[in-house]
């Protein structure tokens, strides 16, 4: 049994490097074959490549006329009009001088033209034309290959699918994808207040919302939740349940995690020989969170777990900031920032200094002119401000006020 060697509590940058470092050593799960729309939120584990030029000919982008630029350098200028193309078709001849061709959107561009006037800019007389603005040369045209070539990559290994990508994969005749397998991620609430949702509580338990919670944090991270029963607060109880936990990929512990005397979760991982990376991060809500990893038994590779908060926002906060980006490197996905913006902060804030601090916010407003307000909430267990709010507000650990008006940090979730 090795020994419980905390590195204690951690400021939160210091948490996130931890954690990006073991995410740099962790190693996906197996490729596996899937339909490209199947493959939406997945991680590609095979390089997706071009497999013509983007685009295959030289693609014209308005409809109008294709030309000669030379031909309309004084306008208004009369040109005949030679043929017509539409997508999907070429022009069979040559445009010569004083030739126009008219042409549409997504055609190629005939032979012996080098820009396209738009159509707003000419007026039709039978087989004439008058253009009334002079053309540069490759103007309304995109040469063929521009985009990419042939052979070219265009989706990394490590990318996550979303629809841009899903659209290239589709544009490069790519219907289905190797990814890489969905990671298992055990959930495990602990607290002999916590009753199953279905189950109808007494007076002073609390049902549990926060294995829901997680399980829908690591659905739509790309992972496969897998929910255990409920652990009570005891010792052998708990092992248990962490050996069946640890057979998964990754497990997620909620609550049992703070200094309370029932809190049992650092004890029992440590009875099993687990590994701590950090025993605490500076930051609120969540300061309890535990990350480390633990072999299981029978003696495969280690698995990382996460001892998070049982205060349904600490829980969700705490998967937010950190056992996402694990469980994004169990599903092969190349290392990504936390999803920051700024924005105006529409009601001033008060906090103490020392934490880190995320809170509930609503972000809304303009497309250029964003702004946050604070949800009013009774602290980490307030699962119902959590509902309310569409991100957080980072306070940094210096900051004592934030005035309104100010531009603050804005977590997405
Ligand atoms: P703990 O982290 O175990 O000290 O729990 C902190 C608070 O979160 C307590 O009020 C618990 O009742 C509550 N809590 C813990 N686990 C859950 C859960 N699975 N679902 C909802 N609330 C929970
Ligand atoms: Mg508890």
């Amino acid at each position: 049994m090795s020994i419980h060697t905390p590195s204690g509590v951690v400021p939160f940058e210091r948490a996130c490097e931890i954690v990006g470092q073991y995410c740099i050593r962790i190693a996906p799960g197996p490729p596996e074959p899937v339909s490209l729309l199947q493959a939406l939120g997945r991680v590609l584990a095979e390089p997706i490549v071009a497999d013509r030029d983007f685009p295959p000919f030289p693609r014209v982008t308005r409809d109008g006329f294709a030309l000669r630029a030379e031909d309309v350098r004084t306008v208004p200028a009369t040109l005949r009009v030679a043929g017509i193309v539409k997508a999907g078709s070429t022009y069979s001849g040559t445009v010569v001088r004083g030739e126009a061709v008219e042409i549409m959107t997504g055609a190629s561009v005939p032979d012996g033209a080098d820009a396209v006037v738009m159509v707003e800019y000419t007026s039709r007389d039978a087989d004439q034309v008058v253009v009334q603005r002079t053309c540069t040369k490759g103007e309304n045209i995109v040469p063929a290959g521009r985009e990419s070539r042939a052979g070219q990559e265009m989706l990394s290994r490590g990318s996550r699918l979303g629809f841009a990508q899903v659209a290239v994969a589709a544009a490069v005749g790519r219907t289905a994808v190797q990814v890489y397998k969905k990671p298992r991620v055990a959930i495990l609430s602990t607290g002999d207040e916590i009753v199953d949702a279905a189950q109808s509580p007494g007076p002073f338990q609390i049902r549990n919302s926060n294995s829901y919670s997680l399980a829908a944090q690591v659905i739509a991270a790309g992972g496969e939740p897998e929910v255990l029963p409920i652990a009570p607060d005891d010792e052998p109880a708990l092992h248990g349940l962490i050996q069946r936990g640890l057979t998964a990929d990754m497990l997620l512990l909620s609550g049992g995690v703070s200094m309370g005397k029932f809190d049992l979760v650092e004890k029992v991982l440590a009875s099993s020989g687990a590994e701590f990376f950090f025993t605490g991060a500076q930051i609120q809500p969540g300061r309890p969170v535990v990350f480390g990893q633990a072999t299981p038994s029978g003696g495969r590779s280690p698995v990382p777990f996460f001892g998070l908060p049982g205060n349904p926002i600490s829980t969700m906060v705490t998967f937010d900031l950190f056992a996402r980006q694990v469980l994004a490197a169990l599903c092969g996905a190349t290392p990504a920032r936390l999803p920051t913006v700024k924005a105006r902060l529409t009601r001033e804030i008060k906090t103490k200094t020392g934490l880190t601090r995320f809170l509930p916010s609503i972000l809304q407003g303009g497309l250029l002119d964003a702004e946050v307000e604070v949800v009013p909430w009774q602290g980490s267990g307030d699962l119902m401000a959590s509902a309310r709010a569409n991100c957080y507000v980072v306070v940094p650990p210096d900051c004592e006020l934030l005035p309104a008006g100010e531009l603050v940090s804005v977590l997405l979730r």
